[in-house]
């Protein structure tokens, strides 16, 4: 038996989740809705349909697995849940596609990924951490890292203008200088821990090598969190391309590894480890900095100049039910705006844009007008694959607007801490 009956039976096809689901909304076809996906696993169960059809191996992989069907379910369906188990099933093999295998390989070579992270800058090893934040004191205290910072804030704040390129840049470099400078972050920014063990931010596999300042950005937030560099992938990728022991395995692998509540930059692994470890092991950054509000509140500055506004990540919002929190974040220290179908899936959705990638563009390309149309400076995202999707499509476009990870545009408006020193003074 492929799927879990009861799973199957859940759904009743009332039909209301096929507005909500962008390959239906691509294609007005009914076996490319959550529906008629459904009712094509329902035809393999009970053996009116091969595993292998056509149909049916096609719309395995059509279905981005974003779950918005599941949100708007009445009968309370957990889609993707049956999702993993068709992947499970129909991906054996042979028959998962090649780019699926070679980058779940990739994500077990956990030495390789360490190494290349080191080398793109990922943060450094448990036992330099000491040294890490002495210099990080050191540093922060240096006149010349207040004056980048401060300057950048203060102009920005003072600018009557609208937000250009120019503002954005300057806040990028000046971040950029800033993290060279300390490498970590001022203190207080939040510290936590759950029983014995402490927190740990979870570096993430794909996030080492492509997106390594995010880690640092988080640890510069948080400075409180541990973050091993041996740990390993969580499995997410593994879970949604047909392996689904192994995702298991991986992510109560990672549990055992980092004992405390694991905290997360990503929406696709905080989903993942939550559904095999538990909702009270995992808490996603934007959720953790939220608990710290307070403290946030005396080292976060505001600047109303900068306009942005969030995509959110599928499986944070559609799995955990976290959207709220980062944009509560975003409005405490810019102008935020709401685009319509933020919630919606950029077309990255893990390896999909990757698998798919005519099918990715289709559905990230009026994404990118109503960023455009809106005029934002900045779109911020929660998940390493959302930021790559809409990075690559922006540049594409040479479009002005930038995007960024929540994390990274948060540091980018902590003062120095020579700004700190006159305040509490
Ligand atoms: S998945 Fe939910 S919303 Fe969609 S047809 Fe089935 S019961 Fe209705
Ligand atoms: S997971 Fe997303 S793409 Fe797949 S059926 Fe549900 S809404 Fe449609």
């Amino acid at each position: 038996m492929i799927f879990t009956p009861a799973l199957l039976d859940q759904c009743i096809s009332c039909g209301f989740c096929l507005p909500a689901c962008p390959t239906y909304a691509l294609t007005a076809d009914e076996a490319s809705s959550p529906r008629g996906r459904i009712n094509l696993m329902r035809a393999v169960q009970d053996g009116t349909l091969p595993l292998v059809d056509p149909t049916v191996m096609e719309q395995s992989s059509f279905c981005l697995g974003c779950r918005a069907c599941e949100v708007v379910c009445p009968a309370g369906v957990r889609y993707g849940e049956l999702l993993e188990q068709w992947r499970d099933a129909a991906w054996r093999g042979r028959r998962r596609p090649l780019i699926a295998r070679a980058v779940m390989l990739a994500a077990r070579r956990s030495f390789a990924i360490r190494l290349l992270g080191r080398l793109r800058g990922a943060p450094p090893r448990r036992r330099d951490w000491a040294a890490a934040r002495r210099r990080t004191r050191d540093a922060a205290s240096s006149p010349a890292v207040g004056e980048a910072r401060d300057s950048v804030i203060l102009s920005t704040a003072a600018s009557e203008t609208a937000p250009t390129e120019t503002t954005v840049s300057k806040i990028t470099a000046a971040t950029a200088a800033t993290r060279d400078a300390t490498g970590s972050a001022p203190s207080g920014a939040g510290q936590g821990q759950s029983g014995s063990h402490p927190d740990s931010l979870l570096l993430g596999c794909f996030e080492r090598l492509l997106f390594p300042q995010v880690s640092r950005d988080a640890l510069r937030l948080c400075p409180s969190l541990q973050a091993p560099a041996d740990q390993g992938c969580c499995g997410a990728l593994h879970a949604h391309n047909g392996d689904l022991a192994a995702g298991r395995a991986m992510a109560r692998r990672l549990g055992e590894r980092l004992p405390g509540r694991i905290v997360t930059t990503s929406g696709g692994c905080a989903a993942h480890l939550a559904a095999v470890l538990g909702r009270e092991r995992v808490i996603e950054i934007s959720e953790y900095l939220t608990a710290r509000s307070q403290e946030l509140e005396t080292v976060l500055r505001s600047d109303r100049s900068i306009t942005v506004t969030l995509q959110d990540s599928c499986h944070l919002r559609n799995g955990l039910g976290v959207w709220r929190e980062p944009r509560a974040l975003l409005e405490r220290v810019a102008r935020y705006v709401e685009l319509p179908n933020a919630a919606g899936c950029c077309g990255s959705a893990g390896t999909y844009s990757l698998l798919r990638p005519k099918d990715s563009a289709r559905i990230l390309a009026p994404k990118l007008d109503a960023l455009e149309a809106a005029g934002v400076d900045v779109v911020i995202a929660v998940n390493p694959g959302c930021l790559r999707q809409l990075q690559q499509g922006l540049r594409a476009r040479r479009s002005r607007v930038r995007a960024m990870h929540l994390v990274e545009f948060l540091a980018t408006v902590l003062p120095s801490a020579a700004t700190r020193g006159q305040e509490q003074r």
